[in-house]
């Protein structure tokens, strides 16, 4: 886009220019009023003796009129206006006749007859209409993202996340917590990512690593007794990125002394119920709680979106009939009010969970005649009528993984989610500020890392197991349950904590089950373990991703539309071009070389 394409227009400098009001203010009442607005230009008609200027500021749209005969000069400098000018005009407002009121504008009832006006700078035509209604490709949104960020929609998004953050804050502070700063140059931590590291050039070959959590450090907080700590906190984690994920996103993240789970589901029902009234959707507290083991068994998922009905386990019904492996859940699936199933759905739901290892029955008449007494049970468990979708599913193969009963159950999990998506136009499901909040709690310890064969720390290896469950830590790690929790929203995670090890002993266990050696856990969080001896007091806390919890508050399906400066899906920054080489001096001072990238 080239300059030329435009004459320059002389332009006005600010001075002592100080406006009056707003351009989203103004009302009949203010008739006759003399005002100093400022902003940009929205849209501009041009009738010849007179030219309609909407003039736009963060806090809406207020028309101006120049009128030749009213100010020949004014008017003159009016008709070089373009959109996205930044202009300044001085009036008087007055009453739109009736026919003439815009009701779709706040400040429809009015407009500002401009006796003078200041031309602040000029704009290339936008890359696109900053409007409503245009579809504009992502690509080029981020790399104007300045220009895409005054779009209402963007405008909107981008100050409620500054109010949610307000919110959080004035809670948080009412309740005793301080906010308090960690580094963000220091040593890895352990939540399952890969780094971004940052070369030290006082020590060369050395790295620091970003954080992908401030956890470490908001223990050690406990451990010098600051009791209540927050942080609204960028962390950083090298991962694929999925619309839900950005390399660095900004975690609420909170820890306590002396708590129980309680305690912090208390501290966060009362800091989202605060931040959701602020947002206009208030929420029910407390939230329902399940432990991991429940949300398994009826919904297959350990973040089970409460909007759609759970499955039911219903193998008991069914002994000795051959339709799954004995020993292994046999599940119905029941989602209401689908009218019945065509065939076409019912072999695409069933192709759905083979596809995971599933046997599906599909044909609920079929059932229906072939077991009816059982089937009679099922509908009563289910509550599924005559007009409702009914699957059966089970397992027809040998048992898998270290927890066979929960393969199972995820599988099923995910077919009855996939089952609701083909409803959900039909009942509304997804549809609405519908917030269905809830905690999962007691998650198991461990996770069987197949690759490697070794156990994984579930959330991470500072996490407490459960008081009667520290003999399982050795004998029977798969049956190990963490004091750990989420708070899921709608079928998405949006925080994960847990109650902490305070003990050094416990920690050293826990770090040999992972498979840690002493030298190792030495090495990598000897400063912790330290810490732990010189009086840590029992803690735990939790974090939330912000962007989520603002992206499903403003309605929208991808972070990236809640973050100003977001990466692409590539991670790449399109508006800075970042990343990109360093000059050779920073290599040189770095005592970096870098191989060419192989192919
Ligand atoms: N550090 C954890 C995370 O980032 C949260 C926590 O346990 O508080 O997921």
């Amino acid at each position: 886009m080239e300059s030329t394409e435009q004459q320059r227009t002389p332009l006005d400098f600010l001075g002592e220019l100080r406006r009056t009001h707003s351009c989203g203010q103004l009302r009949a009442a203010d008739a006759g009023q003399r005002v100093l607005v400022m902003g940009w230009v929205h849209r501009r008609r041009d009738l010849g003796g007179v030219v309609f200027i909407h003039l736009r500021d963060r806090d809406g749209v207020t028309q101006i009129v120049f009128h030749e005969d009213v100010a020949a000069d004014v008017h003159a400098k009016a008709e070089t206006l373009r959109p996205e000018y930044v202009m300044g005009v001085e009036g008087v407002v007055a009453k739109r006749s009736p026919e003439t009121i815009n009701a779709t504008i706040a400040t429809g009832e009015v407009e500002v007859v401009a006796e003078k006006v200041w031309i602040f700078n000029e704009s290339r035509v936008p890359p696109f209409p900053l409007d409503e209604f245009t579809e504009i490709a992502e690509d080029t949104r981020l790399k104007y993202r300045y220009v895409d960020l005054r779009r209402p929609q963007m405008q909107r998004n981008i100050i409620l996340r500054s109010r949610v953050a307000f919110a959080v804050r004035e809670y948080l502070y009412s309740q005793g917590f301080h906010e308090i700063e960690t580094p963000f140059m220091t040593k890895s931590t352990p939540e399952g990512a890969r780094d971004f590291l940052v070369p030290s050039r006082m020590s060369p070959g050395m790295f620091y690593a970003l954080p992908q959590s401030p956890q470490i450090f908001k223990q050690l907080l406990m451990v010098s007794g600051f009791e209540k700590y927050f942080q609204i906190v960028r962390c950083f984690r090298d991962e694929d990125l999925r619309a839900d994920r950005q390399y660095e996103f900004t975690q609420i993240d909170m820890e306590m002394s002396f708590p129980q789970p309680e305690r912090v589901f208390e501290a966060v029902e009362g800091m989202l119920s605060r931040v959701f009234e602020t947002a206009g959707s208030p929420i029910p507290t407390p939230f329902p709680r399940l432990t991991y083991a429940q949300a398994m068994r009826s919904y297959g998922s350990d973040k089970p979106d409460l909007r759609i009905p759970a499955f039911h386990c219903v193998e008991d019904l069914f002994t000795g009939a051959g339709l799954a492996t004995d020993g292994l859940p046999l599940v119905a699936i029941h989602i209401p009010n689908t009218g019945a199933p065509s065939r076409k759905e019912r072999d695409e739901l069933k192709a759905y969970g083979q596809e995971r290892g599933l046997r599906v029955f599909d044909d609920a008449k079929r059932l229906d005649r072939d077991y009816p007494e059982q089937m009679s049970k099922v509908r009563e468990r289910t509550g599924a009528g005559e007009n409702d979708l009914l699957l059966l599913a089970g397992w027809p193969g040998e048992p898998q993984g270290h927890r066979p009963e929960e393969t199972v159950l995820q599988a099923c999990g995910n077919l009855r989610l996939e089952a609701a998506r083909k409803y959900a136009d039909k009942h509304k499901l997804f549809e609405g500020k519908s917030f269905q909040w809830l905690w999962v709690v007691d998650f198991p310890m461990f996770e069987w890392d197949e690759e490697e064969k070794r156990w994984n720390a579930a959330h991470h290896p500072f996490t407490s197991v459960h008081d009667e469950d520290l003999d399982a830590l050795v004998n029977n790690p798969a049956r190990c349950r963490a004091k750990s929790y989420d708070v899921v929203l709608n079928g998405t995670e949006i925080g994960s904590g847990s109650i902490r090890i305070h003990r050094r002993d416990i920690q050293a266990k826990v770090f040999s089950a992972l498979g840690l050696s002493d030298e190792e856990a030495r090495m990598k969080f000897g400063f912790l373990l330290d810490a732990l001896e010189y009086g840590a007091p029992p803690h735990g806390g939790i974090a939330l991703g912000l962007d989520r919890l603002v992206m499903i508050l403003a309605g929208e399906k991808s972070i990236r539309e809640v973050i100003p400066f977001p990466k692409t899906a590539r991670g790449t920054d399109l508006m800075c071009d970042a990343p990109s080489p360093p000059s050779p001096k920073a290599l040189r001072d770095l005592g970096i070389q870098v191989k060419p990238a192989s192919k």
